[in-house]
């Protein structure tokens, strides 16, 4: 009888594993259901554009029905509520559950807040379509809200945390907002697009040259970088620092960091203390085989320094393949292999005309439009391997 794999998430890993799984075993050997929220698959890596305004939301998702028809793989639109492992077992918010003989847990990972007073209360984030598009509409408001009132509050817009999601949304921005202030006939010349880090640099863990690179671009159009400047407290339209400054603001957007999925660290799996699943080499979670993690809401040891790798969409790419052949390992009765990922490298855009990055074995630094270029070669092969070339996005 066919074993039951059920797919929790339809990010980069769950959907990776679901297309290898079938890819390696027909309907008779497993049956394959996905589980996702939204009825579509997201660009995460690209919602900065849809935030800024730069693309229409439709651009940076695919629905999941027309990528996954005619492939056997059910997909069920439903939100998890709980995992069982002793059971087998997933329930979700509406009461209903499911069981499965192997569990793929692709949930991603949730904002990390660090406890910081009214942060989560006050503050945008930028994890789906849907948050992507408030942010869109809360700046455009706020600039036609300048326009009725003068109140410059409207025009500060501060983006917490100089990591590559903040910088990403911060360039992008700054070049879309001479467009939205010509709108309505603001002079884009008083907007006050601030960058706050904590960390005595932007984007820690990033060369010297290439952080040079992002900050003299991005200062040309206006970015004013706090660095060194931790947030330690969020009111209603007022930032606090740690050097006992306020920002007058309606517009905190908190990329300032990442913690494993709250249904995964509640679950019974084994975790660390940011509530990524602990994974063995073959990327089973390491209180149960039958469970396997792909994706942000696992940590995989192994990476630059002896450290976890950094959880980017490549990686829970790399891991949803891998997680796609052990399952036909396991349920075939054949020897599991190891999970060894093979990282092209780190790109990111600065806007519509700049970009950074660092390829290949020897970690190459890549600037400008050749960063863009293979930033833009990278994310249409990425389509082109899920089967989404011609896949019309609604
Ligand atoms: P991050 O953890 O990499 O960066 C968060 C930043 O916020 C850090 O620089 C940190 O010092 C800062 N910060 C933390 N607390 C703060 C505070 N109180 N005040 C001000 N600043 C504070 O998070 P991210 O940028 O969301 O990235 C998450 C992961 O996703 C990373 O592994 C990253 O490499 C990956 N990512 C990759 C790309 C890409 O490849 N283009 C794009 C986005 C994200």
């Amino acid at each position: 009888m066919a074993k039951h794999i059920v797919i929790l998430g339809a990010g980069y890993g769950g959907l990776k594993t679901a297309l290898e799984t079938r890819k390696l075993m027909t309907a008779d050997a497993a049956r394959i259901t996905i589980v996702n929220r939204h009825p579509y698959h997201q660009f995460i890596t690209e919602l900065h554009l849809p935030a800024a305004g730069s693309a229409a939301p439709q651009k940076v998702r695919l629905p999941l029905d027309k990528l996954l028809g005619g492939k056997k793989i059910d997909v069920l639109l439903a939100d998890v509520d709980r995992i069982a492992p002793d059971e087998h077992t997933v329930y979700f918010t509406d009461g209903s559950m499911v069981s499965y003989d192997y569990l793929v847990v692709g949930l991603g990972s949730e904002t990390e807040f660090f406890g910081i007073p009214g942060l989560q209360e006050h503050s945008f984030v930028l994890k789906s379509v849907d948050d992507a598009t408030r942010i869109n509409q809360h700046i455009e408001a706020c600039i036609k809200e300048y326009a009725r009132t003068k109140d410059d509050t409207n025009l500060t817009f501060g983006v917490g945390g100089a990591g590559l999601s903040g910088i990403e949304l911060v360039g992008e921005m700054a070049d879309m907002m001479p467009s939205i202030c010509a709108k309505y006939g603001v002079n884009p010349q008083l907007v006050k697009l601030l960058s706050i880090e904590a960390a005595p640099s932007i984007l820690p863990g990033f060369p010297e040259t290439l952080i040079e690179r992002a900050k003299t671009s991005l200062e040309a159009r206006g970015v004013k970088f706090l660095v060194g400047v931790p947030i330690v407290k969020m009111e209603s339209g007022l930032v606090h620092l740690k050097t006992g400054e306020t920002i007058p603001t309606k517009t905190l957007i908190w990329t300032g960091g990442v913690r494993g999925h709250s249904v995964v660290a509640s679950s019974g799996l084994a975790v660390d203390g940011r509530g990524r699943g602990l994974v063995n080499e073959f990327l089973q979670s390491t209180s149960h085989e039958d469970v396997f993690i792909v994706g942000d809401s696992a940590i995989v040891m192994g990476g630059p320094n002896g450290r976890p790798y950094p959880p980017t969409a490549q990686l829970a790419g790399q891991m949803g393949i891998h997680v796609g052949r052990q399952l036909h390992g396991v349920i075939k009765g054949t020897k599991l292999e190891p999970f060894q990922p093979h990282l092209q490298g780190t790109l990111a855009s600065l806007g519509q005309k700049d970009g950074i990055g660092m390829v290949g074995d020897k970690k190459r630094e890549v600037k400008g439009k050749t960063a863009l270029w293979l930033k833009g070669a990278s994310q249409l092969r990425y389509v082109w391997q899920i089967g989404g070339l011609f896949t019309r996005a609604e």
